[in-house]
């Protein structure tokens, strides 16, 4: 019953007739321009369009939405989706109406006589989909006017939401309790990417759904690549592992509001285009970063936690932890927000020796003693993964009840393994190093003497008279660093945080410095550079055109990778769409995603049909923006020996691009 027509409204008459006898395919691409169901969204659909109820847990990028989007074209009626986010309302109706579907949204952000006109549009039964906030749908006169039209379905997105266990409870949301009783006939759908199992019974008996079918789609994201650095200079790190991701989407999260300030204007001295986002600015500067993030004029958002929630965004291609996160739930989450388009994406992950006790420390303030118990735990397990040295997905997916059959081959665990080495003597020496001093200092003291740094403070104190002193200099500071850190998370040393982190022996420490027991450690490794950088992408191109077949790309990655793109044209491409995008104040991918770019990129379509076949182009949007790209793609063909032309010159040369080495640099 879906109607085919642009956002204008005009009927769209499809170039190639439907050949599918499924209609759900045929649904599929036909609006939304993909080839084939992910493997849990068929199921989910058929249930739902069957009349069922469902509660519906999948992983962030996983495809939540189609598994609504879909069962409201094709069963008669308006679908209402709940939704908690008011910018994430919007792109979510700006992405349907490009693909021709009649949706509209509800919420505090309209004036009264747009509001008006949608509430007319639902009378008159003309809208597939209607997103509204939930404190509005809970109204009175909302809760009429819906009992006298047609209704699809109710969708409950974030339905975490509605549980005090779950990490983000809207109070608005309990009331979303009484939607099963007031329409008992309208199915209703639940979603939410959190996992803990106490969240999820509580999200189900509040919203009426304990009989009703869970869904669980596997929590992994195997197109995600997972590294974990020791944070030795994190400004070089990033600032390093960036040159390597020019041009790309990413977030950068750090734990305080003066922190993100701090790297986000080194970032712009450096020529990043770089913007900070934290609940301390005023909120119509938030609201121009998300834009200008969402429309791809602002590569990298350094953030708090506080970025992200509304971040629908699917091309993001990176996301780095400056500081270790408080948790893995936080981490998982956060991480998640990279390559949601099932395209290869990094999740870097700095970890240093300050800040696992910074975040005990600002945990340990807090006033409730099962509150603060709860968060250490949680802590320690994030401690865990950054420690680990097995494969970081196992680590990541045994924390949500699941098993990986193998090592996944795409984590830095996996592609670098430690090099684990007798660290007895190493751990004798730092352990008296730190004995030696009064167990008083913290771990930079501590290493100027085991290297033998006759500094200011070491002189004041005559640690040089010491015989530890210099009994570690063939070491490099990070390489102590790395010790001192094994064998605090190991439990030999402590670090007192009341005591500005000083550095005090376990009765764990004594049966090694007596020599009785032995101790095996991971051998330090080079920062980010190698994980990150230039060795892994050899094996595995990172991220730009040609690199979707690479063992990453399985995750939501659909069947039929492109082959090798033209990367220039794939950059003109992306500049078209950055164009079209800035005109109609939609984010860039509304247009297209990258991947759908990509497609065209490798197959040159020439013809209507040509552009269909490709990823993301349904009817809609080949009626809106078809020509304008097949103009573009043919004219890039009729000159392919002049890309120089279109190409961007390279900034260290000033040359123009060399269209043989384009895909292999990290940025054209
Ligand atoms: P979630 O809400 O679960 O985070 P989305 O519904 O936003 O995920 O989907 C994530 C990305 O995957 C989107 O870019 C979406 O268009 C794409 N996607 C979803 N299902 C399919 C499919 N069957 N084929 C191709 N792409 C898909
Ligand atoms: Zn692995």
């Amino acid at each position: 019953m879906y109607r085919h027509t642009t956002p204008e409204g005009r009927p769209v008459t499809l170039a190639t007739p439907a050949l599918h006898n499924d209609p759900l395919i045929e649904t599929l691409s036909t609006v939304f321009g993909y080839r084939e169901f992910r493997s849990h969204q068929r199921p989910i659909i058929e249930h739902l369009i069957g009349g069922g109820n469902a509660f519906v847990l999948m992983p962030t990028g996983g495809g939540k939405s189609l598994c609504y989007q879909i069962p409201a074209l094709h069963r008669p009626g308006t679908a209402v989706v709940v939704s908690p986010l008011i910018s994430l309302m919007k792109d979510q109706v700006d992405a349907l109406r490009a693909n021709g579907v009649a949706a509209a949204c509800l919420n505090s952000s309209l004036d009264q006589g747009s509001a008006a006109a949608v509430l007319r549009d639902l009378a008159a039964a003309r809208l597939d989909l209607l997103y509204v906030a939930p404190e509005r749908l809970m109204m009175r006169g909302m809760l009429d006017t819906l009992q006298s039209v047609p209704l699809a379905l109710f969708a409950i997105d974030e339905a975490h939401c509605v549980s005090q266990w779950g990490h983000n409870f809207r109070p608005e949301y309990v009331a979303l309790g009484d939607l099963r009783r007031l329409f008992p006939a309208v199915p209703l759908i639940a979603l939410t990417a959190t996992a803990d199992d106490q969240t999820r019974e509580d999200v189900r008996e509040r919203l009426g759904l304990a009989d009703d079918p869970i869904f669980v789609a596997g929590f992994d994201r195997p197109n995600i690549r997972y590294t974990v650095a020791e944070k030795t200079k994190a400004p070089q790190q990033l600032e390093e592992f960036l040159r390597y991701h020019r041009g790309e989407a990413g977030i950068v999260y750090c734990l305080s509001r003066k922190r993100v300030e701090q790297v986000a204007s080194r970032l712009q001295a450096l020529g990043v285009p770089a913007a900070a986002y934290h609940a301390g600015l005023p909120s119509a500067e938030r609201d121009r970063v998300q834009d200008a993030f969402q429309r791809d004029e602002l590569h990298v958002v350094v953030a708090t936690v506080a970025f992200g929630m509304g971040i629908d965004k699917p091309d993001v291609r990176f996301v780095v932890h400056y500081d270790m996160p408080k948790n893995i739930e936080g981490y998982y989450q956060e991480t998640g927000r990279a390559g949601r388009d099932g395209l290869p994406a990094e999740a870097l992950c700095l970890f240093g020796l300050q800040d696992a006790v910074t975040a005990r420390a600002l945990i340990e303030n807090g006033e409730n003693p099962e509150q603060v118990r709860i968060e250490i735990h949680k802590l320690n397990a994030m401690i865990a993964f950054a420690e680990a040295t097995t494969c970081r997905r196992r680590v990541l997916l045994g924390y949500f009840g699941e098993t990986l059959a193998e090592d996944c081959g795409n984590c830095d665990v996996c592609l670098d393994p430690p090099d684990l080495y007798d660290a007895t003597i190493d751990a004798q020496k730092a352990l008296s190093a730190a004995y030696r001093t009064g167990e008083r200092f913290g771990a930079g003291h501590v290493i100027d003497v085991l290297r033998g740094s006759a500094t200011e403070k070491v002189l004041q104190w005559g640690h040089e008279e010491l015989s530890v002193f210099g009994v570690g200099a063939d070491r490099t500071g990070d390489e102590w660093t790395s010790v001192l850190r094994q064998l605090i998370h190991r439990g030999y040393l402590r670090q007192d945080i009341a005591a500005y982190s000083a550095l005090k022996l376990t009765e764990a420490a004594r049966p090694i410095l007596r020599g009785t027991e032995a101790l095996l450690l991971a051998r330090h490794r080079k920062p980010a550079r190698n994980k990150a950088g230039t060795r892994v992408r050899g094996d595995v191109p990172s991220s730009r055109p040609g690199y979707a077949s690479g063992p990453g790309a399985g995750a939501g990655a659909d069947a039929t990778g492109p082959a090798v793109p033209d990367a220039d044209l794939f950059e003109h491409l992306r500049e078209i769409r950055r164009a079209i995008a800035a005109e109609q104040s939609v984010p860039a991918y509304v247009v297209f995603a990258d991947r759908s770019l990509m497609e065209m990129a490798s197959r040159k379509p020439a013809s209507e049909d040509e552009l269909l076949a490709c990823h993301g182009v349904g009817a809609a949007k080949l009626e809106r923006y078809g020509l304008q790209f097949l103009a573009a793609i043919a004219e890039w063909v009729a000159a392919p020996e002049d890309p120089g032309a279109n190409a961007p010159a390279d900034p260290a040369t000033g040359a123009s691009a060399d269209p043989a080495q384009t895909a292999e640099r990290p940025d054209a």
